[in-house]
């Protein structure tokens, strides 16, 4: 095996547990069972009889409530983190599931709470959330009970949930089971390779032009192969959406999201409008690239072909000091925060067998600090990746002035403080680079990154939008989806990029579709305000600072709207929109200066 300069780089999770068996482990759990019985005992007869239900009652249940959540995060995430870093352990794996077991059994003992306090009627609740006992609670008890118009008696719930797991889940299982099990049949030097869906995709990054226009012809001939059923899942759950919409009393296909990320819909509609604007700003680079490839045009198979030089390879230590560095120069708070994650080994960066791929940071609540977990190859992508985790840690540690209920954000605004910290990272790596073909790699690939999250993922929603409309005429077909595909994606490439007429499959791989519709438009949202609110910084300075910190200490006790108004960031407004995108056309335009 090569040797890695990660080696060694483990974490101490005894700040949680000493190990799989130590005895607090038991006690805590017996002790979060015998709570959440006392809990009920105590507090089920107050919720259900709400005439009489005082703030102070409901005060004493929240900070119970609190209590035992804390108690059960920190036994979950030990046993999830030590399973994360080592799979093939019996005993984690054991120690895993019985901790989700137990802790399932305790949180099916406190359920009655947040089912109670829906039913509340309007009056009586407005009267206890304006009480200023629980101010702290105020957010929470709010957001909870948004759902309420839309919950249906417990007997009608009960029966949709059990009729999905034939329903709409078997659906979901059919295209994972699929998707999954698709084989891609490549001609390479000589040999019939046999790739997955994700293998063949990689493809498309390889610098030999015909090979990645073999590999795109290749994934679109199989899965055209299954448009067939592909098609009648996604038909069929559209269809089935609409009528669990029309029975929850949902106006519009994308409401439900818009209430889950706790966003107001007209912002969504501003932002995705303003993108659509931007269209031409992808042609622009996409040209740009057809010169950088010596082509006349871009087609659909050369977006992601590698331009420039790659730096490799870059180790650990250079990493770890880049990162220090670029995060200095924002703020000695910053430094001082991510600081302690290598410190204090709250990292574990080394590859090893058996460890969970890929890389996430765990934040588990107010009264413990994160950990990061990722697979450090000594390459620039995972300088980033744990720069984008570092950035969730500090978020997770500003925040832990937060009680358990407004500790964690809404998806829209989770990825604010990750990609924030990656575009310092970038930055100061950029100004770092003196060869020029390294700096053309490095501008390449962040703006193909920007693209693919907030181009690329507004023409995915705009696909839904058209496929929900469409289905409320009539069934939808092979042919009427790959029309939707080619017409929403057309506007996006314009004549910048041709498109080969078998892309009209494009659509039917994608699993956000199926399993979280109009999950997509988060993704440009989240990509969106960072790049925009680093355009602040940058042209704001110092003063943008304090405003950012408080941003990111107020974690999620509030909607995203209000949290972000201190900064002067108005989501409704098209303009605040607009300042990321200059952000992405400070980017085109300095590789324009660089070739
Ligand atoms: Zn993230």
């Amino acid at each position: 095996m090569a040797s890695n300069s990660a080696a060694g780089i483990q974490w101490d999770l005894s700040d949680l547990f000493v190990a799989h068996d130590d005895r607090r482990i038991e006690s805590t759990l017996m002790s979060c069972r015998t709570s959440a019985e006392k809990f009920a005992a105590r507090f089920r007869e107050a919720l259900e009889h709400p005439t009489t239900l005082s703030a102070a009652i409901l005060h004493e249940a929240m900070e119970e409530l609190a209590l035992i959540y804390e108690a059960l995060g920190r036994v979950g995430s030990y046993a999830g983190l030590l399973y994360a870093a080592d799979t093939a352990k019996p005993e984690y794996q054991d120690l895993d599931q019985r901790v989700e077991q137990r802790s399932t059994e305790i949180r099916n003992l406190l359920l009655f709470f947040e089912l109670a306090w829906l039913k509340v009627d309007d009056e009586i609740a407005d009267q206890l959330i304006k009480d200023e006992q629980l101010k702290a609670y105020r957010h929470y008890l709010t957001s909870q009970r948004r759902y309420r118009p839309h919950t249906l008696s417990e007997v009608e719930e009960k029966l949709l949930n059990e009729r999905d797991n034939t329903g709409r889940n078997a659906f979901g299982r059919l295209f994972s089971e699929v998707t999954s099990s698709l084989v891609f049949k490549l001609e390479r030097e000589d040999k019939t390779e046999e790739l997955n869906l994700s293998q063949i995709l990689s493809l498309l990054h390889e610098p030999d032009r015909n090979l990645r226009r073999r590999a795109m012809e290749t994934v679109y001939q199989e899965l055209s192969q299954h448009g067939q059923v592909l098609t009648f899942i996604y038909d069929t759950l559209i269809q089935d959406n609409l009528t669990v919409d029309r029975l929850r009393s949902y106006r519009h296909p994308m409401e439900q999201r818009h209430l889950a990320n706790e966003i107001d819909g007209t912002a969504v509609k501003t932002m995705m409008a303003v993108a659509e604007k931007n269209y031409p700003l992808a042609h622009d680079y996409f040209r740009l690239k057809a010169k950088l490839l010596e082509l006349p045009q871009l087609a659909l198979y050369d977006q992601y072909a590698p331009v420039g030089k790659e730096v490799r390879p870059f180790p650990y230590a250079k990493a770890q000091q880049v990162i220090l560095d670029a995060f200095e120069a924002f703020d000695p708070k910053f430094r001082a925060l991510a600081g302690e994650f290598f410190a204090k080994n709250w990292i574990d960066a080394e590859i090893r067998k058996g460890k969970r791929g890929g890389a996430f940071c765990a934040s588990p609540s107010p009264k413990l600090h994160p950990y990061v977990l990722c697979n450090y190859d000594d390459n620039l992508r995972d300088v980033m990746t744990v720069a984008h985790e570092l950035g969730h840690g500090l978020h997770g540690c500003l925040s832990r002035k937060q009680n358990y209920f407004n500790y964690d954000t809404p998806l829209t605004t989770a990825e604010t403080a990750s990609v924030f910290g990656e575009m310092l990272v970038f930055d100061y790596l950029l100004e770092q680079q003196s060869d020029r073909e390294v700096q053309i790699a490095l501008l390449a690939g962040k703006i193909e990154d920007i693209f693919a999250t907030v181009f690329r993922q507004n023409v995915l929603t705009r696909f839904e939008e058209l496929a929900f409309s469409a289905r409320q005429e009539k069934r939808l077909t092979p042919d009427a989806l790959g029309k939707l595909w080619l017409e929403a994606n057309g506007k996006y490439y314009g004549d910048a990029v041709t498109m080969p007429d078998s892309y009209r499959w494009g659509w039917s791989y994608i699993p956000h579709f199926i399993h979280s519709r109009f999950y997509c438009y988060s993704y440009v949202f989240g990509q969106l305000l960072v790049l925009a609110l680093y355009r602040m910084y940058k042209d704001e300075g110092k003063s943008f600072v304090p405003k950012y910190i408080a941003l990111l200490e107020a974690g999620g006790s509030d909607t995203p709207d209000t949290l972000l108004k201190p900064l002067g960031v108005d989501i409704h407004q098209p303009e605040f929109w607009q300042k990321g995108f200059e952000e992405i056309r400070g980017l085109t335009t300095k590789l324009q200066a660089i070739i």
